[in-house]
Parts: structure tokens; sequence; C-alpha cells
């Protein structure tokens, strides 16, 4: 049964990929793309509610509309007279929305008094034909599923294109450091560039033989994509291995480069382009002329200046795999995250929410998705993280494009972010009071993750033991939330390899830290609510 629909999978996205890469770009389409579309927002919003939610039975946003008592006639009539996003605040306060954990499929959705089992499928876009998926079992949750869309990806490249033009970042010397999949991103990051004929000259796998080896299914994928690429002239390059301990080889690259061209590009996370810079000023490298392009986790302060040093230049972007491209750092910035946000095909509100666990309140984000070509329907659904929406001119190339909303200070308020990989909070929750006490001993509240950053600007995550637990080797402890990790969850896994590579993990013997209120939360994330532990 799974061997013909993955055939069937395969002969649909092997026909989407060949007429995918023979597609081209022009910077004036790009453009005329996005003017077109931040034209028809509404009617867009319109379509996509008429079409993915009232005319597909097994939408889950249906019985939250029916709580609601809204119909598509009453959405229509308060478009008209709110505009989107006034419709769209008024849908969230009648209860039309999803939380993260919701979105997830990990809590069923909770509204007046009515409980609605989901699973994280159910929001898939239906009409999507073009993709490569491999389902990944996790024993705490439901399949986790890697997806590629060539219709989503299509989409996205006009965004991606007018970006890299407002940073004078077209037809230059590109390099990726992205993971092979299971790991997305790095496929992602080649072909979104194809269009415009800008696929990166090089791409960096931090992904090791060591750390994880790919299923042959996942294997073969890569190869495949790579090979009918450049059989159609289009030279997608072959990942090559480089360790996070390695950071000199993608240095030394880029200081080669630099001494034929006076610009370089290279598109990474936050943590491996400060792990790059390092590097290079161990060996003395000057590299000016290089840009770092990235996002995965918030680019603080001190990461950002140990990566000037260099003479890089850094630019941010907010990126979110179920939704592509939300936000690109301007080129007129206020300071070292401020980002516009992309909004020809997706809108954004915001409302206040507890952070699960805590008494903290944040203005949390809620997306929703204006085209047919998004992997996932959304419709006001939280992505886990706040900031500031800032509407302000800036005069930069984005703009122009009525990009007028700036994004600032976004943070996550339950995952576990660190060197560009992502977890969910609760999935180490699990850990901490299941896993652990099970195997060594004591209750959940002998145990705490505490998040900081060193001196160089890295995330480290402390796992507090308290004393009266006996432990004879820490590594041991180590090992056992890393072995956990590979069968919580595809995601989780690929943070377990990373973080291992990176020594993100230390356990100390110490009491469990209690928040100013007296409690004791699984993740102590003081790094990021410094105020309210
Ligand atoms: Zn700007």
């Amino acid at each position: 049964m799974y061997i013909f629909s993955d055939l069937k999978m395969y002969g649909r996205f092997t026909w989407g990929l060949r007429s995918y890469l023979r597609h081209t770009l022009t910077l004036e389409e790009a453009k005329a793309i996005i003017q077109k579309r931040m034209a028809e927002r509404e009617e867009n919003f319109l379509r996509l509610v008429r079409k993915g939610i009232f005319g597909y039975p097994k939408s889950p946003y249906l019985p939250l509309l029916r709580l609601a008592r809204c119909e598509m006639g009453d959405i229509e009539k308060m478009v008209r007279g709110k505009g989107l996003e006034g419709t769209l605040r008024a849908l969230r306060e009648a209860g039309v929305y999803v939380t993260f954990e919701e979105f997830k499929g990990r809590e069923p959705i909770l509204r007046q008094g009515e409980s609605i089992s989901v699973k994280h499928n159910d929001f898939n876009n239906p009409f999507l034909s073009h993709y490569y998926k491999a389902e990944t079992g996790g024993t705490t949750q439901a399949g986790t599923r890697v997806e590629i869309d060539l219709e989503h990806l299509e989409a996205e490249t006009p965004r991606l294109m007018v970006s890299q033009d407002a940073h004078d970042l077209l037809d230059i010397p590109t390099a990726i450091w992205f993971g092979i999949l299971p790991d997305p991103t790095g496929i992602i990051a080649n072909l979104t560039r194809v269009p415009f004929r800008n696929v990166p000259q090089k791409w960096f796998s931090p992904i090791t033989n060591r750390d994880l080896r790919p299923s042959i299914k996942n294997q073969l994928a890569t190869r495949y994509i790579i090979f009918i690429g450049r059989l159609l002239g289009v030279p997608i390059s072959w990942p090559e291995s480089v360790s996070l301990e390695n950071a000199i080889v993608v240095a030394r690259w880029v200081a080669d480069i630099l001494k034929t061209h006076n610009k370089c590009l290279i598109i990474t996370h936050v943590s491996k382009a400060l792990r790059l810079c390092i590097a290079a000023q161990e060996e003395g490298l000057d590299l000016t002329g290089l840009v770092l392009w990235g996002g995965g986790e918030p680019p603080t302060f001190a990461k950002v200046q140990e990566m000037q040093k260099t003479g890089a230049h850094w630019i941010p972007s907010y990126y979110w795999t179920e939704v592509g491209l939300v936000g690109q750092g301007c080129a007129k910035p206020a300071d070292i995250n401020d980002l516009h946000f992309f909004k020809d095909r997706l809108a954004l509100i915001q409302s206040s929410r507890k952070v699960p666990g805590s008494e903290i309140t944040v203005n949390a984000f809620y997306f929703t998705t204006l085209l047919l070509t998004a992997p996932k329907l959304m419709l006001n659904v939280e992505s886990d993280d706040y900031g500031v929406i800032e509407h302000r001119s800036c005069g930069c190339t984005l703009e122009s494009y009525g990009f007028t909303d700036h994004l600032r200070h976004i943070q996550s308020y339950q995952k576990l972010t660190g060197e560009g990989v992502t977890l969910v909070g609760s999935e180490m929750v699990y850990i901490l009071e299941n896993v652990l006490p099970a195997r060594f001993g004591g209750s959940p509240i002998d145990y705490q993750l505490l998040e900081e950053e060193d001196e160089q600007g890295f995330t480290r995550l402390s796992l507090l033991v308290s004393p009266r637990i006996k432990i004879k080797d820490k590594m041991e402890v180590i090992n056992a939330v890393l072995e956990a990790l590979k069968h919580s969850s595809v995601s989780a896994e690929l943070a377990g390899a990373i973080w291992k590579q990176a020594k993100t993990f230390q356990v100390k013997q110490m009491e469990p830290i209690l928040t100013v209120r007296g409690k004791l939360m699984p993740l102590h994330l003081a790094k990021r609510f410094p105020h309210s532990t």
C-alpha cells in the first residue's frame, strides 16, 4: 500500500520537478507578481476561505467557524467593512484561531466547551500535488512529515528574488551551509534560487554520517534532485560534509572567493555564521565583502558583533518551514534584527496569550496564508513567536513593494532554538518529566533545562539535576537525552544530532531554579524572559 502511494508521489514529484527546473523568472516578472498579489490580498484571502475551508469538508477550521456562527457571506461582509486584518482580529476574538500545540496536533482544540480532535496533517493543503514527503515515525507523537512542495517553492521565488535584489545580492558567488534530507533546508535553499539562476556554487552540509545516517529514501531523493537538475543544465552542487567544528573550511572558501570578487554570500543559520567568523578570526582571515544571510534563531547582539569583527555584513531572515520566508532584513535597518514582513501572501495579527506553564503574557503572532499554494492552510495560526510589529518608513527598496510593516525583537516563547535547529519545548518536557526520572531516579522536580548564552554568544542548554540524584557519569545523562530525542520526532532527532556536535548540552548537578513566584518550570528560559524568572 505504502509502496504504491510512494510510487505515485515520486511520479508526480518527478514530473513537477522537471518543469520546475526549466522555469525561469526575471526581476521584472518577480516585481509584477508581488505587486499583483499585494493588490489582490483580500480577494486571495476570500478565495482561500471559499475553496480551502468552506469547499473542503474535512477542514479543521469548519467546526471553529460553526461555533462562531460565521458563514462565508459573513466573512465577505467583514472583509469589505473591516479590511483583511480587521476581519482576522474579529475572528480571533470569536475563537477562530489555532494555537501552536493544536496546530502540531499535540492538543485537541477546546472552544466553548467543545473538544475538536486534530492532527497536524489535517492542516495540509489538499490542492497540492507535486510534492516530496517522507513520513518519520516517533514514539511520543504521530509521524512528522518532511515535505518539499514545488508549487509552494515556485510561489516563494519572486519574494526571494526581490529580497536579494534589495541588498544587491543577485549574481554574486553564493554558498549554503545547510543540512541534507530529512532536513529540507538545503534542498529548498537550492531549488528556490533555480528560477532566477542564482543556484549556490557550493553546498556545505553540517550533517555528517557520524551524526545521522539519512534513510535510503532520503539519500536517494537528495541525489535524484541534484542529478535531474544537472541533467537539465541546472548546476546544483553535491553536498560536502563540513561539521560545525570544521567551520574554517567554509571560511577559507569565502576568503578564496574574495580574492577575485568583491562580494560573496553565505546563507546559513545564525550560529553557523558565528562559527564561521570565529574560525576566520583565529586564522587571521579578513572577510570584508562577505554577506551572511540567516535565521533559525534570534541573532543576539553578542552574536552579530562577533560576526562583524571579521568585516562581514549581517542580514537577518525570518523563515518558517511550513510557511516559507516570512520576513527579510531591511536594507536600512533600525537594529540587528529589523525585518520587512512579506504581506503579499501572508497576513499577521497579534493577540496576547499566556506562555504555557507560566504567568508570563506575550503578544503572540497569528498567521494566515493567502495563497492556495501554501503547504499548510492557515487561518489565525500561532507560530509560537512573539515580537513587535511596527509600521515605519525606512526608505529601502523593500518598502516600495508595500512591505511597510517591520518585525522586530522576535522570540519564540516555548521552542528551544540553538544552532539553527528547533525543538518543541513539550518534547523536552516529556523527557525531563518521564524519561530521566525513570532511568536515573527522582521525580520531575529534580530535572530542569536551563537556557543560557556563553561569552561568545552560543546558546548553551544546561540540564540541571538535583544533587539528591546520584549521577556517576554525566555523559550517560546526555546520551539518555539524545537517545530519547532520536525516538521523539524527526526535528528532535536533527536537533539532538546537531547539539551533540556543537556540545550544546551540559549536565550540572544543582537544584532546579524557581521562578520569582516560587514555581518550578521544567524549561527555565531566563534568556528570553529576564524579568520574570
Ligand atoms: Zn527597509
